[in-house]
């Protein structure tokens, strides 16, 4: 059964709180402040944890169980994340206070930017876009004012592979630059041939994502980076993807010039439902003065003992790309998380997720087509459909997984694979946990030829079934008021 609103329990003049004395005097709040249209619920304070606890136990998320959403890296999120975030030193402290008061959090930065560096190969990094999307939109700008700057002004194109994630193209109009798509060959690399064709004296650079969204990593990646290098474009790597590389291979060593970093994927903090995230990007020495800033920047390193961090403008600098310090209680979680490995420890991250998505494609690909079959990285794609089983696609087995307990993987993307189901498997899943999938993976399969009713009407388990997503998002209702708001008025 389906929680009733919140209005819909509302009692008029039942009260939650109960205010103190006041040991002031009153005065009245100033003209039009006090709203009487809000229609706020009257709720006893037990009526209002009710809710919100019964609500929180409708949704599923990855400290309930399994969560292979691919390209969005569901992280292992460490509790002592929160705990560090939560510090008052850190929690409370304002963004406009002076730096000479809040030291600790200007060096918490500091060597979050350093540790990014050494992690990506590169000269220079900036914390402040919010979300992975936003580090492309600041890398592509980087890009283009870097061009600008040496005169360069008819480099209008960007390259971008057919396998990228929408961001990228959506990036670079943003920009104002014009997209021209790239083939994938039969194995999923970049079609080099296509790419020798568009490199010429147009391109102000090539965005790519490697291992790319098939889970699959670039076999010409150097020499993809040498096309683009050579025709005088700049390298973006999208690096959404990082937990694939964390201490096997910099994108920096490859001659990529600016990378973004999704700390809410790689470097865990616990994400969906729209963030709050954190992109930051390295550059190589090339960007290093186009940067956004204030960056911080540690000004009496010398004398370890007792370093001063201050806040600079890089000489060339695109601006700002965010208020104040970008996400900070982001940052915050990420350099926890970076601490709590260590440097072997981001190894084994990297590591457990290669082997635990090879493990799961190892079981699944007698029964599950895999277009684009190698060995992959942390992530694969198969197809969610069969020949001469009519009429069952991806969508019919992610809501069948449900009924399992299971997150469904994403599905529809990447494009370039027909009812893609993209695999996705947390680095820190049990060897049980990830048996159980497959086991319901495999029965899906086997449900979908002799009873394909279970899937179509799929998910059976669920406070809901299934939704019309056309009507969902054709009607989108995104917020919650009261029925008497928007009732006539006599
Ligand atoms: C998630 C993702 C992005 C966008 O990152 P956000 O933090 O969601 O803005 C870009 N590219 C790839 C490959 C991704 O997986």
């Amino acid at each position: 059964m389906l929680e009733p609103l919140i209005y819909d329990i509302s009692s008029p003049g039942r009260r939650g709180v109960t205010l103190p004395e006041v040991d002031v005097p009153e005065t009245a709040l100033p003209e039009g402040l006090a709203r009487e249209d809000l229609g706020l619920p009257e709720l006893s304070e037990m009526d209002v944890v009710r809710h919100f606890v019964r609500l929180s136990q409708l949704n599923y998320g990855i400290d309930i169980g399994f969560y292979p959403l691919g390209s969005c890296t569901m992280k292992y999120n460490p509790k002592i994340n929160e705990d560090a975030a939560r510090l008052p030193g850190f929690a409370l402290t304002h963004p406009m206070q002076d730096p000479n008061l809040v030291q600790g959090n200007l060096a918490l930065m500091f060597e979050t930017q350093q540790w990014l560096k050494e992690i990506g190969g590169f000269a220079g990094a900036s914390l402040q876009p919010a979300a992975g999307a936003h580090g492309e939109f600041t890398g592509i700008l980087m890009i283009r004012a870097y061009h600008k700057d040496r005169g360069d002004t008819k480099r209008t194109k960007i390259l971008i592979p057919d396998s990228a994630h929408g961001t990228n193209p959506a990036t670079t109009s943003m920009v104002g630059l014009n997209v021209v798509e790239l083939p994938s060959d039969d194995r999923g690399n970049v079609d080099l041939e296509t790419l020798r064709r568009e490199c010429d004296d147009t391109v102000a650079g090539m965005m790519l994502t490697n291992p790319n969204t098939l889970g699959l990593f670039e076999e010409h990646v150097e020499e993809v980076v040498k096309l683009v290098h050579d025709c005088g474009g700049l390298m973006y790597g999208d690096g959404a993807n990082m937990n694939a590389l964390l201490g096997v291979i910099r994108p920096g060593d490859l001659g990529f010039d600016v990378l973004h970093y999704n700390l809410h994927k790689t470097f865990s903090t616990p994400h969906g439902g729209g963030g709050p995230g954190s992109g930051p990007v390295g550059v190589s020495e090339k960007l290093v003065d186009f940067l956004p800033g204030p960056i911080v920047e540690c000004e009496e390193c010398d004398d370890a003992e007792f370093p001063h961090f201050g806040l600079v403008q890089p000489k060339k600098s695109i601006g700002r790309v965010k208020s104040f310090h970008g996400h900070f209680g982001v940052i915050v979680r990420a350099y926890t998380y970076l601490r709590m490995q260590g440097k072997s420890g981001l190894r084994d991250v990297s590591d457990h997720a290669v082997l635990n998505a090879n493990y799961l494609k190892a079981r699944l690909q007698d029964t599950y087509n895999i277009p684009f079959n190698r060995t992959c990285m942390h992530e694969f794609v198969a197809e969610g459909c069969w020949k001469g089983v009519e009429g069952i696609h991806a969508l019919d087995i992610a809501k069948r997984l449900m009924d399992y307990n299971f997150h469904p993987p994403t599905n529809y993307f990447p494009l370039i694979v027909h009812e893609a189901l993209m695999i996705e498997p947390t680095e820190t899943e049990s060897l049980e946990t990830l048996d159980a999938f497959v086991d319901a993976m495999l029965k899906i399969a086997e449900e979908a030829r002799e009873q394909p009713e279970l899937l179509h009407e799929a998910p059976h388990n669920t406070p809901i079934g299934r939704l019309d997503e056309v009507q969902a998002a054709r009607q989108l209702v995104l917020c919650c008021r009261p029925a008497w708001l928007d009732a006539p008025q006599e």
